[in-house]
């Protein structure tokens, strides 16, 4: 039998992702800001992270914003050694999941800590930043 027929491509692939974001614009305002801010249900009272635009219990449209502390202690977190094409160029990084105080599970790169001194427990805070573009986003920091 006779291989099938093959096409290779070497192109380089760009995406561009546009976000729509009018029913979290809070929460990014917020960020922008230093704050932390998530959607709470008028009708239940269930308070979800990230922000949801419909309570994902009751299915109620009727949200509020609340306010989030920043601080979290490390629950998970794996180190990221061969990289994404996507994050070429980014060297390896550390993506966590941390419980804020709410109990709110929250996940994020972790930045400033060496990788062998990361470990479940430790304290850490949710900390603003903004990408080169200017798009706010968030990193867990050591508190
Ligand atoms: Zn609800």
């Amino acid at each position: 039998m006779s291989e099938p027929p093959q096409l290779h491509s070497r192109r380089t692939l760009n995406l561009r992702f546009d976000i729509p974001i009018s029913k979290t614009k809070e929460f990014w305002d917020a960020l922008k800001r230093g704050k932390l801010v998530t959607t709470k249900c008028s009708k239940c009272g269930n308070i979800t992270f990230p922000p949801q635009a419909d309570c994902p219990r009751c299915m109620s449209s009727e949200t509020e914003w609340v306010e989030l502390g920043t601080e979290a202690t490390l629950v998970t977190f794996t180190h990221v050694r061969v990289t994404p094409a996507s994050f070429e160029g980014k060297g390896p990084y550390t993506i966590a999941i941390a419980e804020l105080k709410d109990g709110l599970k929250v996940l994020a790169w972790l930045e400033g800590v060496d990788a062998e001194k990361a470990k479940p427990g430790l304290k850490v805070r949710v900390e603003a930043r903004a990408s080169g573009d200017g798009n706010p986003y968030y990193v867990f920091v050591p508190a």
